[in-house]
């Protein structure tokens, strides 16, 4: 990643976030999508003299409860954070948030293992109310006055010629046309559907064969977690997979994940009774803690998961897109959010860096982060795998020991995968290549090590029977 654009990302602090001084700037922005990355970036803009006008297809999210079904909570880490810093809104939303050290993993004996996630108290990750995050960013959005929020606004059509937004709305068919526009709406964006029709685009996108249903895992009746609290809990089994995230109030919302065909899958596992042994067999330490499974699971839908890669991000001086309208990634490294956010710094500093020629900034902004995200794909692709399989493989766990163990010897030099990923802001494709080096280095040890004993063997046997 260019080194200048990340450089302010991540040494923005709240005194980049107020915006009194901020000159205005010309013509008014269209962001698409009022989704986390969306919220956040119209505050940004706000905040340095963008007249911004946010553009939703839902209702105003503060006017309702939270949304059933529906990933609530989600961990925050050094990318996302240094993003609210940007915004000046870091400390309050830590404020509200669960602190996790680190992983406890639940064998299907009921045994549990502590795995921290760094080598000391500021390697930790937050886990946050999605819903309350959200609202916190429209609510800080809307006190400024060049802001403008309009939901029940669903983008249906660009005119890429005339410049044009077409919304629906219960109102009838609403145009616009700003000066410019993010599509921030998600992985299914029309954005970028409709930014992309008639240009050599490239899409890629991948389903995975398994779907998510979440289930909260209640307190006890004096209100105290029912498991370890400031840690994110998972029940790997190679068939299916549990997460779960704390919530303040000590419930924890499990995310189940399933196959969504074949033996015991979401197809085949529908009565009370399949349900109950489909725990039972995989998850007999939850049993207790869940009564009431039955009665959560018909209410909560099945969620499917998605992975998507693009190009082109920038159209002209004219239109980009942000989050996962350009990258979804699957949520097993849990950093779609964060680099959704981390998406928003970059533009921001490519705008800055770049005042009078936007369609050079939008240029910039795409060339410093694709080629990350697409590496961050991957990546959680393949955490995937160590989520269900590898987290219980005693060679796994001595090789994130050792990881942290030359970490704490070499704290500069010698940083863990996940230590990158989740606890700095090191571009990702330079986080994958650092970790393979690491990778290398250790493998031609554990050689050099076999050979070493090797040859002190067969040393003590020619001595012997000489
Ligand atoms: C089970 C699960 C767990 C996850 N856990 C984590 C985690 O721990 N950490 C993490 O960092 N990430 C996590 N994620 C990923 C994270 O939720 C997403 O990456 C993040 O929400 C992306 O933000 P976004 O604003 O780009 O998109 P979204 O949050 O999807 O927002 C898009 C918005 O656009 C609106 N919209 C859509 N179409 C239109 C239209 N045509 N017109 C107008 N508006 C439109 C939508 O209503 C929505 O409000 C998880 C995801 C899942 C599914």
């Amino acid at each position: 990643m260019n080194a200048n654009l990340l450089d302010l990302a991540g040494g923005a602090d709240a005194a980049n976030a107020p915006d009194a001084h901020a000159p205005p700037q010309s013509g008014r922005v269209a962001i698409v999508g009022g989704g986390l990355a969306g919220s956040l970036l119209t505050l940004a803009l706000a905040q340095r003299g963008y007249a911004v006008d946010l553009y939703e297809r839902q209702n105003d999210p503060r006017n309702r409860g939270g949304r059933e079904g529906r990933s609530i909570n989600l961990g925050l880490s050094k990318r996302g954070m240094r993003a609210l810093e940007l915004v000046g809104l870091l400390q309050t939303v830590l404020d509200t948030a669960v602190t996790m050290s680190g992983r406890v993993i639940h064998a299907p004996d009921g045994s549990t293992r502590y795995q921290p996630y760094g080598k000391d108290a500021g390697e930790v990750l937050h886990s946050i109310d999605r819903n309350e995050l959200g609202h916190l960013l429209l609510d800080h959005a809307e006190k400024h006055p060049q802001v403008r929020l309009h939901f029940g606004h669903r983008l249906a059509r660009i005119d890429k010629e005339s410049r044009t937004l077409e919304f629906e709305t219960d109102d009838g068919p609403v145009s616009v046309r700003p000066q410019w526009m993010v599509g921030a709406d998600g992985a299914f964006s029309s954005a970028r559907r409709e930014l992309q029709r008639g240009v050599r685009a490239n899409y890629h996108q991948e389903y995975l064969e398994w779907g998510y249903k979440e289930l909260t895992l209640a307190p006890d009746a004096d209100g105290k977690s029912v498991i370890e609290l400031t840690a994110l809990h998972v029940w790997p089994r190679s068939h299916c997979l549990f997460v779960s995230h704390p919530n303040r109030d000590g419930s924890h919302t499990l995310t189940l994940f399933l196959p969504f065909e074949g033996e015991d899958s979401f197809e085949t596992v529908r009565t009370p009774e399949q349900i109950t042994a489909l725990i039972g067999k995989y998850f007999p330490d939850l049993v207790a803690l869940l009564p009431g499974l039955l009665e959560q699971w018909s209410r909560h839908p099945i969620g499917s998961l998605i992975t998507t890669r693009t190009a082109p991000w920038a159209f002209g001086d004219w239109a980009a897109l942000v989050g996962d309208a350009c990258h979804a990634v699957y949520p097993f490294y849990g950093q779609g959010m964060n680099s959704a956010f981390e998406d928003c710094c970059v533009l921001v500093n490519a705008l800055e860096s770049h005042p009078d020629d936007r369609a050079a900034a939008l240029r910039a902004y795409e060339q410093a982060r694709r080629q990350h995200t697409d590496v961050l794909c991957e990546l959680s692709k393949e955490n995937f795998v160590e989520l269900r399989k590898k987290v219980q493989s005693p060679w796994f766990v001595a090789r994130k020991r050792l990881d942290i163990a030359l970490n704490r010897v070499w704290p500069k030099r010698w940083l863990p995968l996940y230590t990158m990923i989740a606890h700095t802001t090191m571009p990702y494709g330079e986080a994958k290549a650092r970790a393979r080096r690491q990778d290398a280095i250790l493998n031609r040890a554990a050689a050099a090590l076999a050979v070493g004993v090797a040859g002190a063997i067969a040393w003590a046997a020619w001595r012997w029977l000489r």
